[in-house]
């Protein structure tokens, strides 16, 4: 989602993997760095299940939060939807994890190595990519310390406090 523009650059670069140099000049929002967003953006769409309205997330979700800044539409019909539909792992007595609606952005993965416990990782290539526990175990039989710090990090409703 990060596209930007560097002068000098024949392309958009993603903003998160370009290193700062002196002098440079980088434009945030031209029509190429639009249509490459609203791109991703739809693709990530095309594999969400979309009910904001009965959402843990609603109305503090960055996926909404996005969409009403870039006057995107959160449910644009261009792309056909992919529907996932992995059962909800509900397992835990403090926090649940809908994988339905996971945007793949590894902030529980980064997080949870860093607290030392290393529960969720990727799992997977390609459209089949996810978050995970060890060969898919229920989360109330891995590791997990609760410190909930996953839940904390997690940008949509895809791991949310009970
Ligand atoms: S994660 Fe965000 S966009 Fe998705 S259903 Fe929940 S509130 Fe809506
Ligand atoms: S923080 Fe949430 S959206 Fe990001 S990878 Fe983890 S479960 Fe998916």
């Amino acid at each position: 989602m990060c596209f930007v523009e560097v002068a000098g650059l024949p392309n958009p670069v993603t903003s998160c993997t370009e290193k700062v140099k002196d002098g440079m000049k980088v434009t945030i929002n031209s029509p190429r760095t639009t249509v490459l967003r609203r791109s991703s953006f739809n693709l990530l769409l095309s594999r969400h299940r979309l009910d904001c309205g009965r959402c843990p997330k609603n109305r503090k979700c960055e996926l909404q939060h996005i969409a009403s800044l870039e006057h995107f539409k959160l449910n644009d019909k261009r792309l056909k939807k992919i529907a996932a539909d992995y059962d909800v792992d509900t397992s835990h007595r403090l926090f649940a994890f809908d994988k339905n609606k996971c945007v793949l952005c590894g902030r529980c993965v980064w997080v949870c190595q860093r607290e030392g416990t290393g529960v969720l990782d990727f799992a997977y290539r390609g459209i089949n990519t996810m978050v995970s526990t060890f060969a898919g175990m229920p989360l109330s039989e891995t590791e997990c310390n609760s410190c909930l710090s996953c839940v904390t990090v997690c940008p949509v409703g895809a791991l949310y406090a009970k």
